[in-house]
């Protein structure tokens, strides 16, 4: 299993951070969470077919996490997939992306994907890998009440990816009953304060966290003083489990 960090910006693209998208590797299949601009681009220079991706996994409706899904769904319609590609949304929102597609004078042919509305609980599973949706509590944040997501997601041989997506501002949400001494995570670091985080994070045992959807505030290269490894992303970084 290879954790691919495509794209590991906030809430905007930076001189050096593209907007939020997270590969997934796993015997050779691949899985795409979140799908922030330019996912299309970004898979097709390390060589990934997309019309080899098992599934797209949005984890809310944010545009820096579905801003390049637009592009991935006319690579697919041009060209289709073997079978069409599970997109999994957090919200029913399958009908704008055929319209953004129809405007663009190439709509959303059914061979190249199906929507799929996300809910807490088992999502996902094939061969390799499971994949359960974690809801979390994002939208307070904006005093709102759309759904979101993280991931945890077992490897059919044993490894353990937990995949926070964005949080609450009091990191109230962390998925830490997730957590064991077995599993990598990747946590996005923005939407908190580390006075919030840092009780919670020193408390829960991991081998590693890889933050990702990183705040301005933070320097590259920033170790922070928790009980396991840890390390900010960058723009297409790899990392096995
Ligand atoms: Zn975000
Ligand atoms: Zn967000």
């Amino acid at each position: 299993m290879k954790i691919i960090t495509l794209g590991t910006s906030h809430g905007d693209p930076t001189a050096s951070r593209y907007n939020s998208s997270t590969l997934l590797e796993c015997n050779g299949a691949y899985y795409l969470l979140d799908a922030g601009a330019p996912v299309a681009a970004s898979l097709i220079r390390r060589g990934i077919d997309i019309s080899s991706l098992r599934g797209i996994f949005l984890t809310h409706m944010h545009e820096d996490h579905f801003g390049g899904l637009s592009g991935l769904l006319k690579h697919l319609t041009k060209y289709p997939p073997s079978s069409p590609v599970p997109v999994y949304l957090p919200e029913d929102a399958g009908e704008a992306f055929k319209s953004l597609l129809a405007v663009s004078h190439r709509p959303l042919s059914d061979e190249a994907a199906t929507f799929k509305l996300l809910k807490k609980g088992l999502v996902y599973e094939d061969g390799n890998l499971t994949i359960e949706a974690i809801p979390t509590r994002h939208a307070e944040n904006e005093g709102r009440n759309f759904p979101s997501f993280g991931f945890s997601i077992h490897s059919k041989s044993g490894k353990h990816y937990l995949h926070t997506g964005d949080l609450k501002h009091d990191f109230s949400d962390f998925p830490g009953e997730y957590c064991t001494p077995d599993t990598v995570c990747v946590c996005e670091l923005t939407h908190y304060p580390w006075s919030c985080a840092e009780p919670v994070l020193k408390n829960i045992k991991l081998t590693r966290m890889i933050f990702s959807h990183i705040g301005n505030q933070w320097k590259s290269g920033t170790v922070f003083d928790l009980p396991y490894d840890n390390i900010i992303a960058e723009d297409g970084d790899e990392f096995k489990l």
